[in-house]
């Protein structure tokens, strides 16, 4: 039952569908620009420059120094290229990587957004950026921040390795489980939450099977574009700050973090709000959230142990002792000796309590 609540719906151009890359050059003219600086990571390098290489004159130049984290100083020498060339434009093909960094500079200089999506994570539609500097990860909320313009081209994560599919899919569908229990959710950001997870219910094991199916990766790229457009409408909890508490503290990689703790964050906050998080449980057809999402990525591969990547229990204290001193709102408040067991259970690849 809603009584009254608010929404904002952060405004993006979204072009969906196979072979959507072509119109990558209509849509920098869409957005009154004619030269644009190419972003990537190093890994994809070639997709930016055969990008580059399509757009024709339109292009300026290709930076492919994109990292995790958007580190300031890599924004920097981004910065320093695009006034080189005269860009006018930014056009990021990748993950949240690269997103963050058009992010960045579009932060500093206002510079129009046009991103190719190539991952599940969501970024692509949120006004949030993260950027690190020093080792200290902040985080910043501004229009400027928001794409303009997104392209998801479903033949573009074909290549998106299985592995990292699993793990960004279940990134996502941390954003649309956080928003159905956030402070401030609301009807509309929870439609969407339940499509997005629905979606990437139905296509991930079909992606995890044949990872160029066509209609699957279609499905799961629309299940996290739904996904993301929660995470940028509302506040996420428990889930998200403890990811981003142990991802900084011990350089976790994102999705693989996201894709551990989210069964044993959720079935914490379960305790609390059984009721809203019904719609999961209904999802996955199992008796609680939790259970359902912990089925889910054992039945994926996913990534299940904290152990696996180098943490210690001396680290596990530590993590509770950052979460419980910042601490942050959540459905169930945060305690330090559940959440110690929470943690706990991750370490070990246990099934949530
Ligand atoms: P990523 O962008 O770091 O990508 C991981 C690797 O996969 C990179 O080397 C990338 O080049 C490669 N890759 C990406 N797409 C590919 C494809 N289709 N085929 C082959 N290789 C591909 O990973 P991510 O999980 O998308 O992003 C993580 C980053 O995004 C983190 O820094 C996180 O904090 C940030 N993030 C921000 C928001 C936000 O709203 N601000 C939301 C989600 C994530």
């Amino acid at each position: 039952m809603w009584e009254t609540f608010r929404y904002t719906g952060n405004a993006a151009r979204v072009i969906f569908g196979a072979g959507t890359l072509s119109q990558v050059s209509a849509e920098i003219r869409n957005l009154g620009a004619s030269r644009a600086l190419v972003l990537s990571t190093p890994n994809q390098r070639r997709d930016a420059e055969k990008l580059a290489v399509q757009i024709g004159e339109l292009a300026v130049g290709v930076f492919s120094n994109a990292a995790m984290h958007t580190p300031v100083d890599v924004t920097m020498q981004a910065i320093a290229q695009f006034d080189k060339v005269g860009a006018d434009c930014i056009v990021a093909i990748g993950g949240g990587s690269t997103i963050g960094l058009g992010k960045a500079i579009a932060y500093r200089n206002n510079a129009p957004q046009l991103v190719v999506a190539t991952t599940y994570a969501g970024s692509e539609v949120t006004p949030i950026l993260g950027q690190t500097e020093n080792g200290v990860k902040t985080t910043v909320r501004a229009p400027s921040i928001l794409p303009e313009t997104v392209i998801y081209d479903p033949e573009l994560t074909y290549g998106l390795p299985v592995a990292m599919s699993v793990t960004s899919g279940l990134n996502a569908i941390a954003h649309a489980v956080e928003g159905l229990y956030a402070q401030d959710r609301n009807p509309v950001a929870s439609m969407m939450a339940v499509e997005g997870i629905s979606a990437l219910k139905r296509a991930l094991p079909a992606v995890r099977l044949k990872p160029d199916d066509g209609a699957a990766r279609a499905d799961a790229l629309y299940g996290s574009w739904l996904c993301g457009v929660v995470l940028g409408a509302v506040g996420m909890a428990l889930h998200h700050k403890l990811c981003h508490t142990i991802g900084g503290s011990f350089d976790l990689p994102h999705a693989e973090t996201h894709a551990i703790l989210l069964p044993h964050t959720v079935a914490y906050t379960e305790k609390a709000v059984s009721q809203l998080l019904s719609p999961v449980a209904a999802i996955f057809n199992t008796p609680t959230a939790g259970k359902g999402l912990h089925d889910f990525a054992v039945g994926l591969g996913a990534p299940l142990r904290l152990s696996d990547y180098g943490l210690t229990p001396a680290d596990l204290d530590k993590a509770v002792s950052l979460a419980t001193t910042n601490p942050y709102w959540n459905p169930r408040p945060l305690e330090t000796k559940p959440l110690r067991e929470l943690l706990q259970r991750a370490w070990e690849g246990a099934s949530p309590e």
